[in-house]
């Protein structure tokens, strides 16, 4: 940490927490890094910075420039916040059904936010096409520069998980780490993180943990690129391979339903204090998964992506979860 540190330098180096009940289930020890810890609150917080470092050193932002991005909302709060830090714009292009949390977040960081009715990803409405084509039209018309952090692509993306959350991973385990396991939303996270480890350690197992809805359990199952089911949780599945996960494949890739994914949520908050969002619920459902295929006394990494007070008024919700028809613990009834 530097002698005057800023709000910059606290994002990564963020803890790796032991969970208690899972590893006791299972005979391993599962860990979640608290990637909540980060200032705006995400695991995006890394990619955000990561973008924008590369822009910068590519020429693409001046002071007073435009960062415009399509996002689910935990992207698009660190690039805010990074924005706001660095002297620039920021440009929002988000699913106007994102949780009313994430909106007012980013209300409150000043974003220039676009919401954009909910299409499938091969509509010109999609949230990232909106995206590509807003910032292409700044791009024409901001005298400092505009540019599209697109995520799912942008190489920068992996590279700080790369250089960060994986060797964090490494240094935080002593090098004692068996598996790592994550969901996929740009796929950033999984793909920095199996190459910082499997470069560590060759052996290392990596797993992929895949909402019902996305395509790539099916993919990587020797399946067509599509998924069947749907899910609530924001941020992970997609419905296209991300340039990020290009010649990467996992180990093992399981499939988790809300059902399963969102018990372990209500139990990390009720009996482990852990407050989280419903991605790292998939995250720790995959993980009990790998811990069962690899057998006790095996060390197991997670994400834990965000804080539950993200999604409070969704799965915290118990009239939300009954419309849909998703289980939730008698406590948070009363
Ligand atoms: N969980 C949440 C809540 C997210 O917002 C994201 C990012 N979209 C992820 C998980 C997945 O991270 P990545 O984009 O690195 O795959």
């Amino acid at each position: 940490m530097p002698d005057k540190p800023r709000i910059l330098d606290l994002i990564g180096n963020t803890p790796l927490l032991y969970l208690r009940e899972v590893s006791k289930l299972t005979g391993c020890q599962i860990y979640g890094k608290a990637e909540f810890m980060n200032p705006g609150g995400s695991v995006k917080d890394r990619t955000a910075l990561g973008i924008i470092r590369a822009a910068e050193a590519a020429g693409e932002l001046h002071p007073g420039g435009v960062v415009v991005e399509g996002t689910v909302g935990n992207t698009g709060i660190g690039l805010t916040l990074v924005a706001n830090a660095l002297g620039y714009q920021s440009v929002i292009v988000m699913p106007q059904t994102a949780s009313q949390e994430k909106i007012d977040q980013l209300e409150m960081l000043g974003a220039d936010l676009i919401l954009v009715p909910s299409a499938p990803y091969d509509s010109p409405q999609h949230y990232i096409h909106t995206a590509e084509s807003v910032a292409r039209g700044r791009a024409s018309t901001e005298p400092n520069g505009a540019t599209w952090a697109r995520q799912f692509d942008n190489p920068a993306n992996r590279r700080v998980h790369y250089e960060t959350t994986g060797r964090e991973i490494w240094a935080q385990t002593g090098g004692h780490v068996d598996g790592f396991i994550c969901a996929v939303g740009t796929g950033g996270t999984l793909a920095g993180v199996a190459a910082a480890l499997r470069e560590c350690k060759p052996g290392v197992k990596i797993g992929l943990a895949d909402p019902m809805g996305s395509a790539l359990y099916s993919h990587f199952n020797g399946g067509p690129l599509r998924g069947e089911g749907n899910s609530i949780v924001e941020g992970i599945g997609v419905s296209f391979m991300p340039g990020n996960l290009d010649g990467v494949t996992p180990d093992f890739s399981y499939q988790v339903d809300d059902d399963t994914a969102l018990p372990y949520i209500f139990n990390l908050l009720k009996h482990e204090g852990i407050s989280v969002g419903g991605s790292s619920g998939i995250n720790i459902a995959g993980a009990v998964a790998m811990a069962r295929e690899l057998g006790p006394g095996h060390t197991i990494v997670t994400i834990l992506c965000d804080a539950g007070s993200r999604y409070h008024s969704k799965l915290f919700n118990p009239d939300f979860l009954m419309r849909h028809k998703l289980p939730f613990p008698s406590w948070m009834a009363s």
